[in-house]
């Protein structure tokens, strides 16, 4: 219905201005980052997060379905995997997941290939698992962790298609990397740092979302931030286009608290971003603090700031759109 719409708005405004020349594409990459609204998102959220998926438990069937859930929304829109056709699934043996875990499990991947430098790859992350439900059956909903940054990631994904069927897709290529196993220990991304589709050497930087849907209680005052972990720490030309792209599309408050070296909760080592960083590849990591239902049962849909969540998710998809179609490739340079 909404495509229909679009589309009828675009013949209207094209003959309209058929005086003018109006060959070009008039759409830009605010109009692409508006497409990501609190209403989407929340319809996701609500599935994602809802009890029928049982907490997302890293290897059971709660954690499958929510698997299937993100493959078929990539296939319904028409965004490829990078590992076979049709095959979203990284395979992860349970071996590799530690103890107490006796399935497999899989990481979920989706990408998009750049028009100009294809080899130069953004990865975009979020984990999708979360740890499930107790004996009596209370389910950890897991809303906020990180069913957030999993379908903050489908909406950015979904605006940039728009853009590639406009004839304005990405210059370098953009990998959606859903992880699980985060909340046993961070092996999904571990295991893809370990087993790459794209070489490492070629992965620009990880942009990493793991909890933007809530509101950390010293911020109550001042709820238009973000905390930034990590983006000055191996590249400084990261940091200063992740200010500029806030300055001129987004203004949040973006508070590096959390990226001071002392921080005693040591965020920057607690999330999937630092198996990346730990090869020497740039992050961001993207994250709203904790709360009062942080790792609870409590964590649920109806507590989520979603118009907020579509600023912060607004703000992901600026930074992955400037890294990705800029002149110059950004580098580690503090490595330097
Ligand atoms: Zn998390």
């Amino acid at each position: 219905m909404k495509y229909v719409l679009v589309v009828v708005f675009t013949i209207l405004t094209l003959s309209c201005n058929s005086a003018q020349n109006a060959n070009t594409k008039q759409t830009n990459r605010v109009d692409y980052a508006a497409t990501i609204t609190a209403a989407d998102l929340k319809t996701h959220l609500y599935t994602f997060a809802g009890d029928a998926f049982e907490g997302r438990m890293t290897g059971t069937d709660g954690q499958k379905m929510a698997a299937e859930y993100l493959r078929n929304f990539y296939m319904d829109q028409g965004i490829a995997s990078p590992i076979d056709e049709n095959n979203y699934y990284q395979v992860i043996p349970a071996s590799y997941l530690g103890r107490r875990i006796t399935n497999d499990s899989e990481n979920v991947l989706a990408y998009i290939q750049g028009s100009e430098k294809p080899e130069e790859v953004i990865v975009l992350s979020a984990h999708y698992d979360h740890v499930g439900k107790r004996e009596d059956g209370t389910i950890y909903n897991g809303a906020d962790d990180d069913g957030s940054g999993t379908v903050a990631m489908l909406e950015i994904a979904e605006a940039f298609q728009k853009a590639v069927k406009d004839g304005n897709g990405p210059k370098r290529s953009i990998l959606f990397l859903h992880v699980t196993g985060e909340e046993i220990g961070l092996y999904g991304s571990k295991y893809y740092t370990e087993n790459p589709v794209f070489p490492l050497e070629n992965t620009l930087c990880n942009l990493n979302t793991d909890m933007i849907g809530r509101i950390d209680p010293d911020k109550a005052d001042n709820p238009n931030y973000i905390y930034l972990i990590g983006s000055d720490k191996l590249s400084e030309e990261l940091h200063q286009l992740s200010e500029e792209v806030n300055k001129t599309y987004i203004n949040l408050e973006l508070d590096y608290k959390f990226n001071d070296d002392n921080d005693p909760n040591r965020f920057y080592y607690r999330s999937d971003h630092y198996n990346f960083a730990k090869n020497n590849i740039p992050v961001i990591f993207y994250f709203n603090g904790v709360h009062e239902d942080y790792h609870k049962p409590t964590d649920t849909p109806d507590k989520i700031e979603y118009e907020l969540m579509a600023k912060r998710a607004q703000l992901i998809f600026q930074t992955t759109w400037e890294v990705a179609n800029r002149e110059e490739r950004i580098t580690a340079d503090k490595l330097k």
